[in-house]
């Protein structure tokens, strides 16, 4: 700041220079006499000062309205361009060019009319029009008499801290990787469309809209890989939607769409299917082509909420809808959802207490060999005691506790269950079967699947041949040479691998070969079919067993309700049963007395006829 001089300074220097100039007199200040040699050197050294400052100085006329520019010092020159002969007798109006509708510049006016000192930060304009911020500082000058005869104005250029000031506010309102607007401008944007809709009786969209299964792009191509896919989804979208409405990131895979709609305007069904279509357009990415899907959940202001939060909370909730449909679709919110994810909410927070609280319980269901009519498995089913709502199956809360990744503490509980009530058995002296338990997907993917099953079986004393683990087809295919890989070191325990609900999903036969597994468990909506529908699924059934067997696998059967899906079963060589018909899933008491009692399947005839 050595160059530039504050404002109470210049206005001594004024002051003295009046009086100086007009009465040539020594000057005192209280306790010091100053000769008029003296005097003069200060006051060359102070214009001096002013001359060397670093930042632009005017001195102004303080005749209204002219306010004409009397001096500007070298810094002016240099930062604005004008020369000095350019400015000399002008107003300073000019600096602000055809950016005279600035607020601020109303504290300048204020101040140059009440004769006092002011200050603002005003856009100004160089020369050559290039803008620059500046922070000026006027003050009032008056001669000996009090009389205000001039204002001096100080320049201070802030162009740097205001581009910095923009850029920041830019973070903190932006996604940093594709520069949309973050969930706070969102919440800002849809609050002011939300007011503009009060007031006209408009309506407002909001349009959430969730990637499905994008983990599989992280998987796949890395972190890199999959910010790239999503600034291509980021594009598409926004080349999808008008001008005025908003996109914004809301998380990781999710985005949300603002839509101001006119009063009589329906929003066109069209715009979602529009949107829609561009996420499913293939990308291309890493000399890969592949493709892309999401589940969207739509609601209107007003008849689904008022507000902000309200209106984000149930499109979120619709979009989860439509997710849990499997849908590449949108949904409309609906008051039922809304109650639904209430239930949801409620039973989310329960279940965080139900391990600790020892709520849950496993059941057991038979799984039979079909040769011999004996139970030879069992099939580990979780059910949940819940202290008010009763006892509650897996569809309640199963899909609750993978999402929220509260299955894997869940999952390690039945697992150790499973096992030690298994081995319990055993001690007791009831025959020696094999306990099926349930993975998840989440389960599924956590490290050391296999050591931490290693541990279990040792801890518990089970033998691994006791114990098998039931994997959906979709989950398998859903990573298959991942799977592939889990699945090798498990086998390697000795621990049996069976492929549950085999038939709904898409296997692939190549793999299907590659895959260390022992069993497939045919889905019942196949069995169900035998008897009752067309004969489709009872054809899909007979493949499974044959495609099975050539592959050297083992086939059971799942959901067997009647003799007659029995026999159709036991004639195409199903190897194994379970099912209602035999027996529903069973407290453990239970099991163990059918166990105990040695129940088994009648045999067909042929069958008893070849063991008799
Ligand atoms: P799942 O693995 O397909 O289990 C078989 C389901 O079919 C069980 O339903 C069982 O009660 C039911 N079931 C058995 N026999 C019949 C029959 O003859 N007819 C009909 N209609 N249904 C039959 P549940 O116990 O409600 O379990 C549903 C699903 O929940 C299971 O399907 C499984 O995917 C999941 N699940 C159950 N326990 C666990 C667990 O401990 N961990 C995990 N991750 N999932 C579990
Ligand atoms: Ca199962
Ligand atoms: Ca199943």
């Amino acid at each position: 700041m050595g160059a530039s001089i504050s404002r109470p300074n210049l206005r001594a220097i004024q002051g003295v220079q009046n009086e100086v100039l007009s009465e040539k007199k020594a000057f005192s200040l209280p306790g010091i006499i100053i000769s008029p040699e003296k005097l003069t050197f200060a006051l060359t050294l102070r214009h001096s000062a002013i001359e060397a400052s670093a930042h632009p100085m005017i001195v102004t006329s303080a005749v209204a309205p002219g306010f004409n520019i009397e001096y500007v010092n070298p810094a002016f020159e240099r930062i604005t361009g004008y020369s000095n002969a350019e400015v000399i007798g002008r107003n300073c109006k000019f600096l602000q060019g055809t950016d005279q509708n600035q607020p601020e510049l109303e504290e300048i006016r204020a101040a140059l009319r009440e004769q006092r000192e002011g200050n603002s930060v005003l856009r100004n304009y160089r020369k050559d029009g290039s803008m620059f911020w500046n922070h000026l500082y006027v003050a009032p000058v008056s001669n000996n008499q009090g009389i205000v005869t001039h204002f001096v104005a100080s320049h201070y250029d802030i162009t740097v801290a205001k581009n910095n000031e923009a850029k920041l506010m830019r973070m903190a309102y932006h996604d940093e990787l594709t520069g949309l607007p973050n969930r706070a401008l969102l919440r800002d944007r849809l609050l002011q469309a939300l007011a503009l809709a009060g007031r006209y009786s408009s309506q407002v969209w909001v349009l959430f809209i969730s990637l499905n299964r994008f983990k599989t792009v992280n998987d796949s191509f890395g972190h890199k890989g999959s910010d790239s896919v999503l600034m291509i989804i980021a594009h598409r979208l926004r080349d999808a939607i008008r001008e005025s409405d908003t996109l914004a990131r809301w998380g990781d895979d999710e985005f949300v769409v603002v839509m101001p709609e006119k009063p009589a305007g329906k929003l066109a069904i069209a715009a979602l299917q529009r949107m829609i279509a561009v996420v499913n357009r293939a990308i291309v990415f890493g000399g890969q082509e592949f493709f892309l899907n999401c589940s969207m959940g739509v609601t209107r202001y007003p008849q689904d909420g008022e507000h902000v939060d309200m209106l984000l909370d149930r499109a979120d909730i619709a979009a989860h809808h439509a997710k849990r449909k499997g849908d590449n679709d949108f949904q409309f919110h609906t008051v039922d959802m809304s109650k639904l994810a209430l239930k949801r909410l409620r039973i989310e927070a329960d279940l965080r207490l139900a391990i600790e609280r020892e709520e849950f319980v496993l059941h057991y269901q038979p799984q039979v060999n079909l040769g011999s009519g004996f139970i030879n498995g069992m099939e580990a089913l979780i059910r949940w005691q819940h202290p008010k709502q009763g006892l509650l199956y897996p569809a309640d809360f199963i899909d609750i506790a993978e999402e929220t990744g509260l299955i894997i503490p869940i999952g390690a509980w039945v697992l150790r269950a499973a096992c030690t009530q298994n081995k319990q058995w055993q001690e007791e002296g009831l025959p020696s079967i094999k306990v099926a338990v349930n993975l998840s997907l989440r389960q599924f993917t956590q490290q050391n699947l296999a050591q931490s099953f290693a541990k279990v079986l040792d801890d518990i004393g089970l033998s691994p041949k006791e114990l098998e683990l039931e994997l959906t087809e979709s989950l398998i295919m859903s990573d298959v040479d991942q799977a592939i890989a889990v699945l090798r070191d498990i086998k390697a325990l000795g621990v049996a691998i069976s492929v549950d609900d085999f038939g709904t999903g898409y296997s692939s036969l190549s793999y299907l070969k590659l895959l260390p597994i022992d069993m497939l468990k045919i889905d019942r909506t196949f069995v169900s079919d035998i008897g009752a529908g067309d004969g489709d699924d009872a054809a899909i059934v007979t493949s499974i067993i044959t495609l099975a067997h050539a592959l050297k696998l083992r086939v059971i059967a799942e959901g067997v309700e009647t003799l007659q899906q029995l026999n159709y079963l036991r004639r195409n060589g199903c190897d194994e049963m379970q099912g209602f018909f035999f027996s529903e899933p069973l407290s453990a008491e239970a099991f163990a007395q059918i166990l105990r009692s040695g129940k088994r399947l009648p045999l067909c005839r042929t069958l008893r006829n070849s063991i008799l």
